[in-house]
């Protein structure tokens, strides 16, 4: 029989990806006594695979490449992308306070932040990447956690709240090897991530996605799990159709559930033909806002990235199974071109054609004008404005089709929070002694984007919203004054 276990701590944290270790460090930092349980093998979460990138306002990076950017005029680019579904009290918070309370903390905690990259919706560059992407930010915070004598008890699933009266007091959890484990605690914090690898949550909340397929496309351990443990609760969610998804994925064939999908990128060459032969989009807009929607438009709801062989030479696959450490692995990359039952290959436009099942002529035709616009020397092709500086003319054989289906990649809708990450009830009544921020909480608050992020708009408030709901824990187990920080106001 399975052994169990009792432990008592001040504040316990569920899930520790970003913005659980975010939380665990600044309850520590405020004095309490913290643990993290984790489900998966190592911690880390999406955060960890993630590409790293944070949305910051006044960045000593910016500054050194001469951008003038403000907290107001990221508040309209942000307001204008989300539309006003965004909670602006909480865009507005975040913003504020990317300078000192993300850059600078992040940069205290062991991060490096190293370069900045244009992102779709924003006016200018501010979406700020750290040193090895994702693996270094989520490397350098799990060892700060760590080297202030921080618990993660991994291959620990949290299964349940415990409330006693009208406050919670901690959690029950089960380790791989079976046994349950109840921890005890003054508070609790909420952190584990969305529900995108969960396809029947996904079809749960947009029903209207039955008809064709989508694709699981978050962190691996980003099951929803803790959604539905606060909904049992009585917690108020919100926003939660609210989902962005991303075009440029083909299924995974290893999967043998067929639901999760593969992200490819740096195939700046490909163009996209829809069942009915056409292109439909300039391809170099590959956004959430712009080529999710655009490939959601189509009718069967899936297209195909056409591409010669040389256009592959530098593709990824945002996938640990197509990784070593950091670096692609080739060999994977090119087992998935050969095996995938998704990507068909041809020696001519013609046979590659009659493989993906649409007309011939207009598939010919289609690939004819976007080649000619190569010949007459153009800057961009006509058709929809396609920069052509990275792409080159269909010329060299084999030829490639990639089919791709919407994947699910970040909810931008969760539980309702107040700014103190404080978890509401559909009174809008903090639930005593719990809270929750990160994805669960739709990034910070319940729903910080609104219809559409401006990129770095995920990471960047999960963690950002991660030491608010530690440092309110914290204060509420009887440790340090709260979160304040220190806002740039610009
Ligand atoms: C490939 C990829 C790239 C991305 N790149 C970017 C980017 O560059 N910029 C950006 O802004 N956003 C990006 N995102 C989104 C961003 O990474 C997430 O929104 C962010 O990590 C959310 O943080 P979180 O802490 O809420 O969730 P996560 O980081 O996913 O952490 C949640 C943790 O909770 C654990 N957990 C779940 N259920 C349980 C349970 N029952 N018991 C115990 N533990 C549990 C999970 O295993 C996980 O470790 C990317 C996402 C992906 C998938």
């Amino acid at each position: 029989m399975a052994n169990s276990k009792s432990l008592e701590t001040d504040v316990v944290i569920m899930g520790g990806g970003g913005a659980g270790i975010a939380a665990a460090i600044e309850a520590m930092d405020a004095g309490a006594k913290v643990i993290v349980v984790e489900k998966m093998a190592a911690p880390g979460g999406a955060a960890i695979t993630s590409g790293g990138g944070c949305l910051i306002v006044g960045s000593p990076l910016q500054e050194k490449a001469g951008i003038k950017d403000s907290p107001d005029l990221a508040f309209d680019d942000w307001m204008k992308w989300g539309g006003p579904a965004a909670d602006a009290v909480w865009a507005r918070y975040y913003i504020e306070h990317t300078l000192h309370d993300l850059y600078h903390w992040a940069e205290d905690n062991g991060v490096k932040w190293v370069d900045l990259k244009f992102q779709e919706g924003n006016s200018v560059l501010r979406w700020t990447r750290a040193a090895d992407s994702g693996h270094g930010l989520m490397t350098a915070l799990i060892a700060a956690f760590r080297s202030r004598g921080g618990e993660i008890l991994v291959n620990t699933k949290v299964i349940g709240v415990i409330r006693d009266g009208d406050r919670v007091t901690g959690i029950t959890a089960e380790g791989d090897d079976g046994a349950r484990i109840a921890i005890s605690a003054k508070t609790v914090v909420a952190t584990t991530g969305g529900f995108n690898s969960n396809l029947d949550m996904v079809l749960e909340a947009k029903p209207e996605l039955k008809s064709g397929r989508v694709l699981e496309g978050s962190g691996y351990g980003a099951n929803g799990d803790g959604h539905k443990l606060l909904r049992e609760l009585g917690s108020y969610f919100t926003h939660m159709d609210h989902i962005w998804f991303y075009v440029y994925s083909t299924p995974d064939y290893r999967d043998p559930a067929g639901r999760r999908g593969l992200p490819f990128r740096l195939v700046p060459g490909y163009i996209w033909v829809n069942q009915q032969g056409r292109r439909f989009h300039n391809e170099s807009l590959t956004g959430g806002n712009s080529g999710g929607p655009a490939l959601m438009a189509q009718e069967p709801r899936h297209a195909w990235a056409i591409a010669d062989r040389p256009m592959l030479a530098n593709m990824t696959v945002v996938d640990p199974y197509y990784h070593v450490g950091e670096k692609i692995d080739r060999n994977r990359v090119e087992e998935l071109l050969e095996n995938s039952p998704y990507i068909k290959k041809a020696d001519t436009l013609e046979d590659l054609a009659g493989k993906i099942g649409v007309d011939r002529q207009t598939f010919l035709d289609t690939v004819a004008r976007y080649n000619d616009a190569f010949a007459k020397g153009l800057e961009k092709e006509p058709e929809f404005g396609k920069p052509l500086g990275a792409s080159k003319t269909f010329d060299t054989p084999p030829y490639y089709a990639i089919q791709m289906f919407p994947l699910a990649r970040k909810n931008f809708g969760g539980v309702k929070t107040d700014i103190r990450c404080r978890v509401l009830d559909k009174h809008f009544e903090a639930i005593r002694g719990l809270y929750a921020a990160g994805e669960i909480a739709g990034m910070a608050g319940g729903h910080i984007n609104g219809k559409a992020g401006l990129e770095g708009t995920m990471l960047g408030p999960s963690i950002f919203s991660g030491r608010v709901a530690g440092g309110w824990a914290a204060q509420e187990a009887g440790f340090g004054e709260g979160f304040f920080g220190k806002a740039n106001r610009g």
